[in-house]
């Protein structure tokens, strides 16, 4: 039922020119479900050939048709959805009906660019002089290098994908090593619509060796990358050196205010749903929650009962919530943040621990007063543990909220229009969600501040970092 996996290149799915591959393991067993190439530096050559090529014949077609053939890749999406949801839940491990949102969601970003592309609009700027024609026209950035995770192997490729498509770029687009099968079906509704075979490229393999021979290589204008910080500054300093455009969509480590005043039964239902989601493995999960201290004990405990109440299993099983952590080194990762807040002074109120030996399931875990001083308050988990602690004043939890260097997403919720105003204007954060869940939709701006990050993935925004501005004057001869 998985499928072999392949590289894309120049129009041929086919294995690394090496003959070398790599295991690919379900989350839920811990067993070998397929293998990947292992793209080499021949076959990455081919790549970027093919995307140079591809580049050329891509950037003139008109805007108009790569809309058409977009929107068919949009609906080639929405039909094999229950097919690609169950590659995705075995690969991944989240649960189907989460793969399955994932994939028809796809629809809609392809959709949304498709349409947006068509309004890359330039402008005509007042000249000085009589007889003077100054533009400013709007051009593809050129041959794009996109790197994207497994923890939504769809949802992190298309926006990527999309974005560099609709403005007539062409891509290599690295897909995640843990969670290939599903990326790749992206890529193939994409060719199957009709996009030439050079423009998309799809590679994996050993991740600092592609990123390291694709960022430095001329052919690249543009790097997009959805990973942690350690490694987006390290690719970011790469480009920096060969002064390539790029986009950073990295770590957080969203605060989640909850206010005196806030509607406890919304902000525990919206939360809780959210942090243990994809298992926590979502850069903009909920992850330090600053509860005003007169109903700090009543939201832990309801809290506490929401995440007792999810059940853990295998993503096939129709009653499963949460499924397993993507490979065993996000196990390691929780138990060590797991026994550091417990050293730190932490409560822990539920979880905590791996369940049973098989696969790599993690109890969604709770922990209340959580010291600052904790790894759990500083450092991203990226799994499904919540850290509580109390606030008194306001202030204290706007500082809170800053304190750390990351800004991608923060929460809060009150009743009140003046609170709403201060945390709008006062947090530091490239999104803000004020009493309810409300990001990541394609039509609006998605991305984070600080060590977060640059750039947008979605929004009006997002296409602006896959054009180049060109100024034309022109003057009567
Ligand atoms: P990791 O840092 O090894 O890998 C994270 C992602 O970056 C993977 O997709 C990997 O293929 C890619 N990557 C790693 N080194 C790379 C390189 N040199 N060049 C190009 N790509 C590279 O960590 P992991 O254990 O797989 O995941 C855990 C951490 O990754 C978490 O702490 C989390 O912060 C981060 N992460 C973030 C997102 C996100 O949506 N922002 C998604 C997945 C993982």
């Amino acid at each position: 039922m998985y499928p072999k996996v392949d590289l894309h290149i120049a129009g041929e799915w086919r294995g690394a020119r090496s003959g070398k591959t790599m295991p690919i393991v379900n989350p839920a067993t811990g067993e070998e479900i397929g293998r990947h190439p292992v793209a080499g530096i021949a076959d990455l050559d081919e790549a970027l050939e093919a995307a140079e090529r591809g580049f050329r014949i891509w950037r003139k077609v008109s805007a108009f048709e790569r809309s058409k053939i977009m929107r068919k890749a949009a609906n080639l999406m929405r039909e094999r959805a229950d097919d690609i949801a169950r590659i995705m839940s075995v690969e991944q491990g989240k649960p189907l009906a989460e793969a399955k949102g994932e994939t028809l969601a796809a629809g809609d970003v392809i959709d949304w660019f498709a349409e947006e592309g068509k309004r890359a609009y330039g402008r005509v700027i007042p000249a000085r002089a009589d007889g003077v024609m100054q533009i400013v026209v709007r051009e593809p950035v050129g041959p794009v290098a996109a790197f994207t995770p497994w923890n939504f192997p769809i949802n992190q490729a298309v926006r990527k994908v999309s974005a560099a498509l609709s403005t007539g770029c062409s891509v290599i687009l690295k897909g995640p090593e843990e969670t290939p099968a599903s990326c790749a079906a992206l890529v193939r509704a994409f060719l199957d619509a009709g996009v030439p075979g050079d423009v998309i490229g799809f590679v994996v393999g050993v991740p600092a060796d592609i990123s390291g021979y694709l960022i430095p290589h001329p052919v690249i204008r543009k790097i997009s990358f959805t990973g942690s910080t350690a490694i987006g500054k390290q690719l970011a300093a790469m480009a920096g050196q060969h002064m390539k455009r790029v986009t950073m969509e990295l770590g957080g480590h969203a605060p989640a205010i909850v206010f005196k005043d806030a509607d406890l039964d919304k902000a525990v239902s919206i939360l809780s749903a959210n942090k243990f989601r994809n298992a926590g493995q979502v850069c903009v999960a909920p992850t330090r929650f600053l509860v005003h201290e007169s109903v700090k004990e009543d939201f832990v405990e309801r809290f506490t009962k929401a995440a007792q109440a999810i059940k853990v299993g295998d993503g096939l099983d129709p009653d499963t919530r949460m499924g397993p952590l993507v490979h065993d080194r996000r196990i390691t990762a929780m138990e060590g943040f797991v026994s550091d807040a417990q050293a730190s002074g932490a409560t822990l109120r539920t979880g905590g621990k791996r369940i049973g030996n098989q696969g790599y399931f993690f109890e969604p875990t709770v922990f209340d007063d959580v010291p600052l001083t904790s790894r759990l308050m500083n450092e991203e988990p990226f799994g499904p543990i919540a850290a509580i602690r109390s606030f008194a004043e306001d202030d204290e939890a706007f500082a809170e909220a800053n304190r750390l260097p990351y800004g991608l997403a923060a929460y809060a919720y009150t009743r009140s229009a003046d609170t709403a105003e201060r945390v709008a204007s006062q947090v530091e954060s490239g999104m803000v969600s004020i009493n309810h869940h409300g990001l990541a939709l394609p039509e609006v701006p998605f991305g984070g501040i600080k060590d977060s990050g640059y750039g947008s993935e979605g929004g009006s925004e997002a296409i602006e970092a896959y054009l180049n501005s060109k100024f034309v004057t022109t003057a009567r001869a």
